[in-house]
């Protein structure tokens, strides 16, 4: 379930208020994103994934909501981590070169 926008990398782009396919956040005028209904988040990582800043923590827990405090020194270097793993951002390896089912469909012919 998403638990942080951090204030500190959020650029306010509100791309993760598009990418959201249950509306949990909502824009405000000048400021960062507010999680709003964040009950009806679905845990898919779609938002942490889209987020160019890696400014968000969706926290792997989809049935309830966990405390967590971006200060926590743990909990800072998981903000963004589902879009490090999967090698989005500048300068990463999408994990998506490394499939190599290719080869399966080539070998099938
Ligand atoms: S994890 Fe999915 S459902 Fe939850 S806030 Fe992010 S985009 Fe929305
Ligand atoms: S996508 Fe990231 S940087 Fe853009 S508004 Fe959302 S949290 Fe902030």
């Amino acid at each position: 379930m998403i638990e942080i926008v951090s204030p500190e990398r959020c650029t306010g782009c509100n791309i993760c208020v598009s990418a959201c396919p249950t509306q949990v956040f909502e824009a405000v005028p000048d400021g960062i994103p507010r999680i709003a209904r964040q009950s009806d988040c679905q845990t898919c990582f779609m938002c942490e994934l889209y987020c160019p800043a890696d400014a968000l923590y969706v926290a792997p827990v989809a049935d309830h909501a966990v405390t967590v405090a971006e200060e926590a020194g743990e909990v800072r270097q998981w903000i963004g981590s589902y879009r490090r793993a999967v090698g989005w951002g500048k300068d990463r390896q999408p994990t998506a070169a490394l499939d190599a089912s290719f080869e399966l469909l080539r070998r099938a012919h």
